[in-house]
């Protein structure tokens, strides 16, 4: 449970940042809010030679309106995420969600941006990055670039980020007075789900799924039929369609698709009210 020796840098801006990634190379990690890379770090699964800390980067933490646009900078606390107004207004999905992350402590110290680049599947933001249509935005050496929630998760724990490249921000299109739910499934308060369902109604609707697949999974077929004006019942015959869903101690393969069809159809029944 102790970590392998590191040396520990820390950065005072994005610049800084990106300086520091290409002057110590693969080796090196960001840390952020340290909720999923220290306890990785604490296995030894993950053994970073610097850990370059971007914690104090203030630039990087806010939530402003920019046209149709709300845009969270990636090290904006869970809890700053959840209690913002702004989010409340716009995009009531997102704000829910982050309150369902672990527990007080996990929100005030975890970052959207860290929960999105750390891709874990069984996590709840990437969920809700992928029903509301996220764009994330990325720099390093050379400039910025954004890439789609759906293009950003790779692989279990891999995601569009490059070595020597930051996340920086992400861009929602704003969902306002769109009906929405997310459906976590728990055995007890604060754990991780083993199956959850982000359901974003309205003009650019989106559904995506919680401990479904390798990655965090976008919904498309069912998405799609959401789109087109489906009933519930067409959305749920696909809606396990091109999932992988693990198999543990907490569910089977099937308990989990079964759980995924209940769940949206809670979901549904909730965001048309
Ligand atoms: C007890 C406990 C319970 C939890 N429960 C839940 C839960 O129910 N649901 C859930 O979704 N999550 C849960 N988490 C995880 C939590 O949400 C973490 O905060 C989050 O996954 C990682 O965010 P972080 O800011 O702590 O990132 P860190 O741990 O600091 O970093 C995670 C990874 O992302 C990289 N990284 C971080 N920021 C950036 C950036 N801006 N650009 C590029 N790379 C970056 C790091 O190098 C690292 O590889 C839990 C964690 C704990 C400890």
């Amino acid at each position: 449970m102790i970590p392998a020796q590191f040396d520990y840098v820390e950065a005072t801006s994005v610049a800084d940042a990106i300086r520091l990634l290409a002057e110590h190379g693969d080796e090196a990690k960001l840390l952020a809010g340290g909720h999923s890379l220290i306890p990785l770090m604490k296995l030894r699964l993950v053994t970073p030679a610097t850990l370059i800390d971007v914690t104090h980067i203030k630039e990087l933490s806010y939530i402003k309106e920019d046209g149709n646009n709300i845009v969270i900078g990636a090290l904006t606390r869970h809890r700053d995420v959840e209690q913002s107004e702004l989010v409340k207004k716009h995009l009531p999905l997102v704000a829910h969600v982050a309150g369902e992350v672990g527990d007080p402590q996990v929100r005030n110290r975890g970052t959207i941006g860290g929960s999105l680049v750390h891709g874990d599947p069984a996590a709840d933001l990437p969920a809700a990055a992928l029903a509301t249509g996220a764009t994330m935005v990325i720099a390093g050496q050379n400039g910025e670039r954004r890439i789609a929630a759906q293009d950003f998760f790779v692989d279990f724990l891999e995601t569009a980020v490059q070595p020597g490249e930051i996340l920086i921000a992400i861009e929602f299109p704003k969902h306002t007075n769109a009906g929405w739910a997310y459906e976590k499934f728990v055995r007890r308060a604060m754990d991780y789900a083993i199956v959850g369902v982000a359901l974003q109604l309205g003009t650019k609707p989106g559904v995506a799924l919680v401990n479904m697949s390798n990655k965090p999974h976008l919904a498309e077929s069912a998405s799609q039929a959401i789109a087109k004006g489906a009933a519930i019942g067409d959305v749920l015959a696909v809606i396990n369609d091109n999932t992988n869903p693990p198999e543990d101690l907490n569910a089977t393969v099937e308990y989990r698709q079964h759980l995924a069809r209940v769940l949206t159809q809670r979901a549904f029944a909730t965001a048309s009210k």
